[in-house]
């Protein structure tokens, strides 16, 4: 899975998981049947987009993992190279 493809399965599992919760929350009466379901989605996206967090969010180049600033990284904090186009990543000339 390319790393832009796994953080957006991140993002939208973690939206899914708390909009999960919060439907849950605030529908349905603690205890019954459909809350419980609400409550393992939410359990279930929630570790969906830990498990896509920790396997799939790698570098393509030099296949280390990629968390920190996942969410607005361009390019791999570990080889500083591009996750599209693997060229190394420069600062901006002005
Ligand atoms: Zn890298």
């Amino acid at each position: 899975m390319h790393i832009k493809t796994a953080r957006k399965v991140v993002l939208w599992s973690m939206i899914l998981s708390v909009a999960c919760a919060v439907i849950g929350l605030v529908f349905f009466e603690p205890g019954t049947v459909a809350s419980l379901y609400v409550t393992f989605a939410a359990f279930g996206l929630m570790l969906v987009s830990v498990i896509v967090l920790f396997t799939a969010c790698r570098c393509p180049w030099c296949n280390k993992r990629v968390t920190h600033g996942l969410m607005k990284a361009e390019y791999c904090p570990h080889c500083k190279k591009d996750f599209d186009t693997g060229l190394k990543y420069r600062k901006k000339k002005r």
